[in-house]
């Protein structure tokens, strides 16, 4: 690919149809399958190595998703590929309209070192469901994964179909350079203007699934509710990733009176599921690279930081382990509260009450997601209506990403597009509008000479349906005079 020999091929396998058929598509999901369930203990030992995920999290959060999302596109890729019938005014009778989907061409995934097999694998299944060639660039910052995905879709996949590009932003560069049918990224708002600059130099399509800070708004709860909630939070705050996760929490809005409360609970929660003593934490990832690592203790480094933290804050420098933080009221003009923190670090800000949540959000980015942990229907519309987000998610954290049947993407500074199920396959498709129309019928008041009836022929034919049926009644009832008295 390093001459992009490989990209010529990949269009002439497109051109050549080699991807449209619904055999092939399917074929290529299977092997996708096998590949994975041949690979599992691989794929569990490069994600240990490059983030230090344990086996269940490594199949709960990389693993299994892409194996059901394989699956469900296996399931239902026959009525997604079928035309869906277009509705038409009466005034077109006798014609019909469909909605074809078609593949957009050869199309470049970027995918993301968090979640390095099913941020790139996962919009590959929507690729090829499409029916597209693609080149898939895993990222640098995962280079076991990277590497293994390199070795193995080969051996799997349709080499002349599918490419892997290993590489840093050098190599992204280079390819960003190559005309595209669609580029997929997945990555930081800061690298998504370079893509889409990139992109408009061709007019390519692209899905951002950018980052941003996620909000969790926590109403007041009984105290054998709070026992769930904290669970909810724990786990999806420090669970997926140790907090390196785009739709992870990024910090936490609740009442004062309620916030000491909850950092106890809190605290109680952190230390019976990943223990108290950062060289011994357990079932929790380290932190991706050094320069990342650094980038969090710059934030905790922050002069006003030290007033702040109200839990944890210990770091094991050489297995580049932060120990789950909790901070208190920082300053919402530091670091990090103005920078998406991506990992384990929690900010609790407190407030009056707990519907003040809504001006603190709107006046940030619009984030991926938003969690509200509430028993109150009247906070939810207000969320609901008052609030923008690329999903919200009540009484639970990070589980929207499972769920096929919703779309997952942001708005505004996170991203536009969507995937996931079937707006997956949408993303990497083109809905061609088709029209089949009959020669029988003509409707002489389309075509000049203008006259004013005419005029007043197509403004009721526009309007109303059935007036159209009408003429179109009468015109046949004149044919069928006239052609009587020949
Ligand atoms: P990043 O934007 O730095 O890098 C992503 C990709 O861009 C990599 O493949 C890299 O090779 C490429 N790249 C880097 N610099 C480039 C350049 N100058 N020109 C061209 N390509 C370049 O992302 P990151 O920091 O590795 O990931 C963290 C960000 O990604 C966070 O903001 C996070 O929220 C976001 N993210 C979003 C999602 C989502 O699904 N919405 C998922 C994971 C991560």
């Amino acid at each position: 690919m390093e001459d992009f020999q490989g990209l010529i091929g990949l269009r002439r396998a497109f051109r050549a149809g080699k991807t449209r058929g619904i055999e092939w598509r399917m074929g290529q999901l299977r092997a996708l399958l096998k590949l994975v369930a041949e690979n599992e203990a691989r794929f569990f030992e490069a994600l240990e190595q490059d983030l230090g995920k344990h086996p269940v999290e490594a199949y709960r959060d990389e693993i299994g998703v892409l194996k059901k999302s394989a699956d469900h596109a296996l399931l239902n890729i026959k009525k997604w590929m079928a035309p869906k019938k277009g509705h038409l005014p009466l005034l077109l009778f006798p014609a019909r309209a469909e909605v074809l989907p078609e593949p957009l061409g050869t199309v470049l995934i970027f995918g993301s070192w968090n979640f390095p097999i099913s941020l790139t694998l996962d919009p590959l299944v929507g690729a090829i469901s499409a029916g597209n060639t693609v080149v898939v660039k895993p990222s640098e910052l995962a280079p076991v994964c990277s590497s293994l995905i390199c070795q193995t879709i080969p051996l799997y996949l349709d080499r002349e179909a599918i490419r892997v590009v290993e590489g840093g932003s050098d190599v992204a560069d280079k390819l960003l350079q190559q005309q595209w049918d669609k580029i997929f990224f997945t990555g930081s708002p800061r690298v998504g203007r370079i893509i889409m600059a990139a992109a408009a130099k061709h007019l390519t399509p692209v899905t951002l699934e950018l980052g941003g800070k996620c909000p969790v708004i926590l109403d007041s709860f009984t105290e054998s509710d709070l026992k769930v909630v904290v669970k909810r939070i724990v786990g999806g705050k420090w669970g997926p990733c140790a907090g390196q996760a785009c739709i992870g929490i990024d910090y936490l809005l609740v009442q004062q009176k309620q916030a000491l409360h909850l950092i106890e609970s809190l605290k109680a929660c952190i230390k019976k599921f990943y223990g108290d003593n950062v060289k011994s934490l357990q079932s929790i990832c380290r932190i991706v690279n050094k320069n990342h690592f650094d980038r969090l203790c710059s934030l905790l480094e922050e002069p006003s930081m030290a007033a702040s933290v109200v839990y944890g804050g210990s770091l094991d420098r050489e297995n580049l382990v932060i120990e789950p933080t909790i901070l208190l009221d920082p300053p919402v003009d530091s670091p990090v509260m103005t920078d998406e923190i991506f990992g384990p670090l929690l900010p609790i800000i407190t407030l009056d009450k707990i519907e003040d949540s809504i001006d603190f959000i709107n006046a940030r980015p619009k984030p991926l997601a938003l969690y509200a942990f509430t028993h109150n229907n009247k906070l939810k519309d207000q969320i609901l209506q008052e609030t923008s987000s690329g999903s919200v998610t009540f009484n639970d954290t990070m589980i929207q990403f499972i769920c096929d049947s919703l779309p997952f993407g942001g708005v505004g500074q996170s991203g536009f597009g969507r995937y996931h199920g079937k707006y997956s396959f949408d993303t990497f498709s083109h809905e061609k509008a088709v029209l089949h129309r009959s020669l029988y019928l003509e409707l002489e008041p389309r075509y000049p000479p203008w006259n004013d009836f005419k005029l007043e022929f197509i403004r009721l034919a526009y309007n109303f349906e059935y007036v159209g049926l009408l003429l179109l009644l009468l015109g046949l009832r004149r044919r069928y005079t006239s052609s009587r008295g020949r």
